[in-house]
């Protein structure tokens, strides 16, 4: 009977996912071999010449066959990174984006020019990954983080207690600022950050199959224009942010100017920013509200 090495194994699932057209098939071969092992992906190449178990071979097999099916690699996996940080994700959520990593380091990068503790909200928190890696990046946080739908704060839950954030993450179901409404203790905020859903009816067809096929449509699809969540923020948000606070948000790469106006419209905003990803496209909008003195 012929045996399968890991270094085998790898470059036959490798080879398989080219054939089926799917993104990274180095990389998702990898992820797909080291989940079954319980190894590291370094381990793989520190255990090349290994010979794997029929047992693990045949659970391969089934995953394998499933992301040729374009399943995404991080449901089969329960897991990817996100801002170096390991975040749990089952299909109730969406996948954390590499171009929500921005959005964070914007928001960090914010934080550390104020002072004392900073209370922040995160809507559609989705999996928590904004809010998680937030406070493991600047710790001087409270965060109340909202999601509309109850199995995605779940994963929210575990992701916040994987990474032990229990006492500065507080998650709540409902509807944008809904749920903070009757929240006695925190009325106002230094930062509001959000990555709403917001794929039009017409992009929505055109989403790659991983995502429209496997993604929850809530955590995307925003109206026919795409803007049905900003325009229910941004008309709420003056009774949330704190003078001199900020917000920012992901945007779709064609977003940015009507956003920009939806901020200048409220008038509340000192500074509105729209910022390109690495492709080039529209990706963060940061607004900054006026301070008092400039009132
Ligand atoms: N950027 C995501 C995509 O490409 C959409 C994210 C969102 O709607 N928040 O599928």
């Amino acid at each position: 009977m012929e045996t399968w090495t890991i270094q085998k194994l790898l470059n036959w699932v490798t080879q398989y996912l080219t054939d089926k057209s799917i993104d990274s098939p180095r990389l998702s071969a990898e992820l797909l071999l080291s989940h079954i092992l319980g190894l590291k992906r370094i381990e793989l190449y520190t255990q090349y010449n290994q010979p794997v178990a029929k047992q693990e071979l045949e659970k391969l097999r089934e995953l394998v066959k499933r992301a040729g099916g374009h399943e995404p690699i991080a449901y089969l996996v329960g897991k990817t990174e996100f801002y170096s940080m390991e975040i749990i994700v089952t299909p109730d959520c969406m996948i954390p984006r590499p171009e929500t990593e921005l959005l964070v380091q914007r928001a960090v990068e914010f934080l550390r020019t104020r002072n004392g503790i900073q209370f922040i909200c995160d809507l559609c928190t989705g999996s928590g990954c904004i809010a998680v890696a937030i406070a493991k990046n600047y710790p001087n946080v409270r965060i109340i983080a909202t999601d509309i739908c109850d199995a995605a704060l779940a994963v929210a839950v575990k992701n916040v207690e994987m990474h032990c954030l229990q006492d500065k993450i507080k998650l709540l179901s409902g509807d944008l600022f809904d749920p903070i409404i009757p929240q006695l203790d925190v009325g106002k905020f230094d930062l509001i950050v959000c990555n709403p859903p917001y794929v039009s009816a017409a992009e929505y067809e055109k989403l790659d199959k991983n995502v429209r096929d496997y993604e929850p449509r809530l955590a995307l699809y925003a109206g026919d224009d795409g803007m049905d969540i900003y325009r229910r923020i941004i008309e709420k948000v003056d009774q949330f942010l704190k003078p001199d606070a900020a917000l920012m948000m992901e945007i779709g790469y064609a977003q940015g100017q009507t956003i920009k106006e939806m901020l200048e419209q409220t008038g509340i905003f000192a500074e509105i920013k729209i910022e390109k990803d690495s492709h080039n496209n529209d990706r963060i909008a940061s607004a900054k509200r006026y301070s008092l003195d400039q009132i």
